[in-house]
C-alpha cells in the first residue's frame, strides 16, 4: 500500500488541536465503523488501549477492526480480541470509518502499510511528550501513565460498561507502561484505578504471568550475553550494550526476547542513562532509559525518535558504530 503523508503537522483544517473528552465521545457515537491502529513493535499499551475501546464500541453495535503492521507479540496473545488484529483490512471498509491511533506521537510509528488517510478520519489518543497532533481530534494527556488510562476517561464519559475483558486490557496498559508499578509514572491514582479495574474483574495474575514471567529460555541466555558485554562510560553514569543478528542466531532468540535487557542496564548503581542498541533485521533501533536526571525524550528527538522523559527510542539511519557515537553525543548534549 502507498504511504502518503497528507497530514500537515499542528494545523488541523477541520478539527481541534486539543480535543476534550466530550468532543471525542460525540465523535465515537457519531461514527459507525472504526479501525484501531497500533504502533510497530507493539506493546501492551498500544494494543490494550485499542482492544479495550474496540470491545466497548463493538458492544454498542459498531464495526471495529484492528490494523497493525507487526504480529501480536507472543506475550500479548492472551489479550481478548488480539486474534482479530491484522495487517489487512476488509474490502468493504466504509469510507467514513474513524482511524483511531493509540499510543504514538506520529502516524509514521504505525509503519509502512497504512493506506492514504484523510485527517478528518483520524483520532489520535496518546500520552507521549511532543505528540505531533496529527488527528482531526487529538486526545493527548501527557500526565497519564498509559494510553489505556486516556481510554478509561472516554469509556466513563461514554457510559460504557467496563467488562472483565475490558478491565484486563486496561490493567495491561498500566502494568506495561509503569513496568509493573515500578516507574515514576506510578502515582497514587494509578493504584486507585488499578484497584478499581481489579474489582471490575481484571485478571492481574494472568497479566503478571504472561507479561512479566513466561520468558523463553533463549531470552534468559540472550540477556546473559548482552549484560556480559555491557560497557560503562562517563564516570559510571552511562551503561550500554548491543544485541545483533549473530547473538539472535546463537541463542535462537528474536526481537521479542530483548525486552528486559535495558532495565538491568539502567538498574546499575550510579547509572543515569542506559542504552540498548538493537542491530538486527536490517535496522539499528535504540532504546533509552533514564533515572530522571537526563531527558531521554529530548535526546531521542535529536535523532528523529521520541517517547517520554525517562523512556524513549529511535531508529538510526546508519551503522551501529555511528549510532553508538551519535547517541552518546545526543545524551551528552542533554547533560549526561
Ligand atoms: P522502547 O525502548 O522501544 O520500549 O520505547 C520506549 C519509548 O520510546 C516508547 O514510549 C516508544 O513509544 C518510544 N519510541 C521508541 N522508538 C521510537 C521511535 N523510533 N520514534 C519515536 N518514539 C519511539
Ligand atoms: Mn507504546
Ligand atoms: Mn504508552
Amino acid at each position: 500500500m502507498e504511504v502518503v503523508d497528507m497530514i500537515e503537522i499542528k494545523k488541523p483544517e477541520n478539527g481541534k488541536l486539543e480535543a476534550t473528552t466530550e468532543d471525542v465521545v460525540a465523535e465515537l457515537r457519531r461514527r459507525a465503523a472504526f479501525v484501531f491502529v497500533s504502533h510497530v513493535k507493539p506493546d501492551g499499551d498500544t494494543l490494550g488501549a485499542g482492544l479495550a475501546l474496540g470491545l466497548a464500541l463493538r458492544a454498542m453495535g459498531k464495526r471495529v477492526y484492528y490494523f497493525q503492521q507487526d504480529p501480536v507479540p507472543r506475550n500479548l496473545r492472551f489479550l481478548p480480541d488480539s486474534d482479530r488484529v491484522s495487517r489487512s483490512l476488509p474490502a468493504d471498509l466504509p469510507k467514513d470509518a474513524l482511524w483511531v491511533f493509540c499510543d504514538m506521537s506520529d502516524t509514521s510509528r504505525a509503519g509502512e502499510y497504512l493506506p492514504p488517510l484523510e485527517r478528518r478520519n483520524i483520532l489520535d489518543i496518546d500520552h507521549h511528550l511532543a505528540n505531533s497532533r496529527f488527528g482531526a481530534l487529538n486526545y493527548v494527556l501527557e500526565t497519564e501513565c498509559s494510553t489505556g488510562t486516556c481510554v478509561l476517561h472516554l469509556l466513563r464519559a461514554l457510559g460504557a460498561p467496563i467488562t472483565p475483558q475490558i478491565a484486563t486490557c486496561l490493567l495491561t496498559t498500566i502494568m506495561t507502561d509503569t513496568g509493573g508499578f515500578v516507574h515514576s509514572n506510578t502515582t497514587a491514582d494509578v493504584f486507585r484505578v488499578s484497584a478499581e479495574l481489579m474489582d471490575l474483574g481484571a485478571d492481574k495474575d494472568e497479566i503478571t504471568e504472561k507479561i512479566f514471567a513466561n520468558k523463553r529460555f533463549a531470552a534468559t541466555r540472550l540477556i546473559g550475553a548482552a549484560l556480559e558485554s555491557a560497557r560503562l562510560e562517563r564516570d559510571g553514569k552511562y551503561c550500554w550494550s548491543v544485541v545483533d543478528d549473530a547473538m539472535l542466531v546463537k541463542f535462537e532468540a528474536d526481537g521479542e526476547d530483548t525486552e528486559e535487557i535495558i532495565q538491568h542496564l539502567r538498574a546499575v548503581e550510579g547509572v543515569d542513562v542506559a542504552a540498548l542498541f538493537k542491530a538486527y533485521e536490517g535496522d539499528v533501533r535504540v532504546s533509552l532509559r533514564s533515572n530522571g536526571r537526563v531527558n531521554v525524550q529530548s535526546a531521542a528527538g535529536r535523532l528523529g525518535g521520541g517517547g517520554h522523559f525517562r523512556a524513549s527510542g529511535l531508529t538510526f539511519a546508519g551503522s551501529l558504530d555511528d549510532a553508538v557515537a551519535a547517541v552518546r553525543a545526543a545524551l551528552v548534549a542533554e547533560g549526561l
